[in-house]
C-alpha cells in the first residue's frame, strides 16, 4: 500500500487540487484509493462532495482515537476513491493533542492497524494507495501527514515565489527521516498551476528542474480554469471537465506514479487491473484536440498549447501495460519515481555533512525538534514565514547551501533569478535580478558551501 503526502507549507500551491484529483485519477485506471483530509479547512473533502455534519467521524475523532481509520472512511461519488473527511473541529486537533503520548505517529498508526487487519482478514492491503492531503503548515497535522506516509509529493507553484521557504520543508523531511520516518521516499516535486502563456512560468520551471535535477515530474500541472470549478461542483476534474487539459495532466501524472508501483513490495506481487493503453492513448489524444483547434480562431484566444506547441512540455509516450510510463523527450534526468530518499535537495547542496546533527537540527528546526523532543509542539503557521519567528532561518547557522558562481552560462533568455541564495534571504527574499551583468556573481542560481 503506497502512502503519499501531498505537502507544501504554502497554501494555494495546488495539494488539495492534486489530493482529490491524482486520487480520482488513479481509481480510474482501477487502484483502489483512500485520500485523507488533513486539513481543518475540509477542502478536500468538500472538492469530493462531504460536507460532515457535526458528530461524523472525521480525521479529528480519528487521531484522538474515538473512530477507527474504516470507521471514517466515505464513499465518493469515483468509484474505487474513498475519503476521509476533516471537519472544522479539527483545528482544535494541534492544542489538544500538544501532550498526547507519540502525537506525531497518530495517523501512521491509524492506518498501520487498518492495514494490518485487512491483511490478516483477506491476505490483502485494504487500498493500493492512500494520499494524504497536509495542511498549509508545518505543524503536528503535517508531522502526522509525514510520519504516515512512505513517500512525498512536494507541490511548487510555478510562479515567481516558487522557492521561497523550500529549503526549510527539504529540511524537514530530510529531518523525518533521520528522527521518525526512515522509510520516506522522495516520489517527486510537481510544478503546478503553469500558465505556459507566460515566460515567466516557463523560466520558473526551468528554474524547479535546475533547482531538483532529475527530481521534477516529467509533466507540469498547467492552469486550467475547469480545475478551479470542479470543487464547487462537489467532483473532481474527471466527473466536471473530463476532456480538459486539467484532467489530462492528472491523468498523465497518475500513470508516472503508478509506473513507480514495482517498487513497492505489496503492490508489485499483486495482479493489479492494468488500464486499457490503446484506450488511454486515444482519450489523451482526443483530449489535445480542442487545444489545438483554438489556433485556428482568428481572435486569439487564450488557450493552454498543447504539448507539441509547448516546448516545455514533454511527449506523453504510452509503453505497453506492463510498464505504463510518461517519458519526458526534452529532459533526460531520470524520472522522480526511481529517486531514492537522499535525493531531495537542492542542487549541489553542502548539506550538513561535518557537522553535530542534533545541534544542526535544534538550531535550525525549532519546531520539528520541539515536536519530536518536547513535552510540547511549537505550532508553526508558515503562511506569513517572514514574521513568523519560529520559521526563520538563522543565517550563520543554516546548514543549507549557500551562494558560489554558478557553472551554468547565462541563459539568453532568462530575466529573472528565482533560486535562492542563502540563509535568510534565500527562504524569504529571493531576489529579482536581471541577468547578464551579474551572472557568476552568485546571483544565477543554487550553489553550495
Ligand atoms: P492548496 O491545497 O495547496 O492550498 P489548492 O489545491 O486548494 O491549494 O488550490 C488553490 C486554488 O487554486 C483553488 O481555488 C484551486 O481550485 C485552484 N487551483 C489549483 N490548481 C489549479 C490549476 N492547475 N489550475 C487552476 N486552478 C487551480
Ligand atoms: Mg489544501
Amino acid at each position: 500500500m503506497r502512502r503519499i503526502a501531498i505537502i507544501n507549507q504554502k497554501g494555494g500551491v495546488g495539494k488539495t487540487t492534486t489530493a482529490a484529483n491524482l486520487g480520482s485519477a488513479l481509481a480510474r485506471l482501477g487502484r483502489r484509493v483512500v485520500v485523507v483530509d488533513l486539513d481543518a479547512q475540509a477542502n478536500l473533502s468538500l472538492h469530493l462532495g462531504t460536507d460532515l455534519a457535526s458528530g461524523e467521524p472525521s480525521t479529528y475523532d480519528l487521531l484522538l482515537g474515538r473512530n477507527s481509520f474504516a470507521d471514517c472512511l466515505k464513499d465518493t461519488t469515483t468509484a474505487g476513491l474513498r475519503l476521509l473527511p476533516a471537519h472544522i473541529d479539527l483545528s482544535g486537533a494541534e492544542i489538544e493533542l500538544a501532550s498526547a503520548f507519540g502525537r506525531e505517529i497518530l495517523l501512521r498508526e491509524a492506518l498501520d492497524t487498518w492495514e494490518a487487519a485487512s491483511m490478516e482478514a483477506s491476505g490483502e492491503a485494504p487500498a493500493d494507495y492512500v494520499i494524504l492531503d497536509c495542511p498549509p503548515s508545518l505543524g503536528l497535522l503535517s508531522i502526522n501527514g509525514l510520519a504516515a506516509a512512505n513517500e512525498v509529493i512536494v507541490t511548487l507553484q510555478t510562479e515567481f515565489f516558487a522557492l521561497q521557504g523550500i529549503s526549510k520543508l527539504v529540511e524537514i523531511v530530510q529531518l523525518m527521516r533521520r528522527r521518525i520516518n526512515p522509510n520516506l521516499n522522495v516520489a517527486g516535486i510537481l510544478p503546478t498551476l503553469y500558465d505556459t502563456r507566460l515566460r515567466l512560468a516557463r523560466e520558473v520551471l526551468a528554474e524547479i528542474r535546475r533547482y531538483f535535477p532529475g527530481q521534477v515530474f516529467s509533466h507540469p500541472i498547467r492552469t486550467n480554469v475547469k480545475l478551479a470549478e470542479s470543487p464547487s461542483h462537489g467532483v473532481s476534474i474527471f466527473e466536471y471537465a473530463p476532456n480538459s487539459p486539467g484532467a489530462r495532466d492528472y491523468l498523465i501524472l497518475a500513470r508516472e506514479i503508478m509506473a513507480a508501483e514495482s517498487q513497492d513490495p505489496e503492490l508489485a506481487v499483486r495482479e493489479l487491473p492494468v488500464p486499457a493503453v490503446e484506450q488511454l492513448e486515444a482519450t489523451l489524444a482526443e483530449m489535445a484536440r480542442p487545444a489545438r483547434a483554438s489556433k485556428n480562431r482568428k481572435t486569439p484566444a487564450p488557450t493552454v498549447p498543447t504539448d507539441a506547441e509547448d516546448p516545455d512540455l514533454p511527449t506523453v509516450v504510452l509503453t505497453p501495460p506492463a510498464a505504463p510510463r510518461v517519458e519526458a523527450d526534452a529532459s533526460p534526468q531520470p524520472r522522480p519515481a526511481d529517486l531514492k530518499p537522499a535525493d531531495l535537495k537542492p542542487a549541489d547542496s553542502g548539506g550538513p555533512q561535518g557537522r553535530d546533527e542534533a545541534q544542526t537540527e535544534a538550531a535550525t528546526h525549532p519546531t520539528l525538534t520541539a515536536i519530536c523532543d518536547e513535552p510540547a509542539p511549537t505550532l508553526v503557521s508558515t503562511s506569513a514565514p517572514a514574521q513568523d519567528p519560529s520559521v526563520e532561518l538563522d543565517a550563520a547557522k543554516d546548514s543549507s547551501p549557500v551562494a558560489t558562481p554558478s557553472p551554468e552560462p547565462v541563459r539568453p533568455e532568462s530575466s529573472y533569478n528565482f533560486a535562492p541564495n542563502s540563509g535568510a534571504e534565500r527562504d524569504h527574499m529571493p531576489t529579482r535580478s536581471r541577468l547578464g551583468p551579474l551572472a557568476g556573481k552568485g546571483l544565477s542560481g543554487p550553489t553550495a558551501n
